[in-house]
């Protein structure tokens, strides 16, 4: 908690439908004009080949927010700019206009219905470690890099 009332929460951004270059502009900007959330960092867009799901490769992102909102009312912001978007989720893993994750919420560990904080599958996923590593080095050990050096993810 900072002197304006917030934490630092870390958002991944993900597209892979239409122009997902716009999609992910248009959604960092989106989160930006949220109220009483402040963008305080972001990171390069990256792109990245589709992991257990088909389609087009993807363009992904991070970005660090300062917040004084709750982790659920956060992510029912981000999940109406998903909306927006025109996401629709015929199945599991369906290529997607937009998806928007929170990964990291302050220190907060979280498990209910509709959230899970920190995010389950970021450590497996080098589209999420990568830019993640770029804008907050000591959150992402070397060790966890390596693991998913395997996957294919380069900065646009
Ligand atoms: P997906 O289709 O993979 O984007 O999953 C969306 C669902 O994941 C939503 O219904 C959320 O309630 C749930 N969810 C659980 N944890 C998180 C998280 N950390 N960030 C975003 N969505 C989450």
């Amino acid at each position: 908690m900072d002197a304006r009332g917030g934490v630092l929460a870390y958002i991944g951004l993900g597209a892979n439908l239409g122009d997902p270059r716009a999609a992910v502009v248009s959604a960092i900007n989106a989160i930006a004009a949220l109220d009483r959330v402040q963008l305080t960092r972001q990171s390069s867009l990256y792109g990245s080949a589709p992991v257990d799901a088909g389609g087009n490769d993807y363009v992904n992102s991070v970005v660090e927010v300062q917040t004084a909102l709750e982790p659920h009312a956060l992510l029912a912001h981000l999940q109406a700019i998903e909306n927006a978007a025109g996401r629709a989720r015929p199945y599991r893993n369906a290529p997607r206009t937009l998806d928007l994750d929170i990964l990291l919420f302050d220190d907060l560990v979280l498990h209910d219905e509709t959230l899970v904080i920190p995010h389950p599958r970021m450590a497996q996923r080098a589209f999420v470690l990568r830019p993640l590593a770029e804008i907050a080095p000591a959150l992402v050990s070397a060790a966890q890099l390596q693991a998913v050096a395997d996957q294919s993810v380069w900065v646009l």
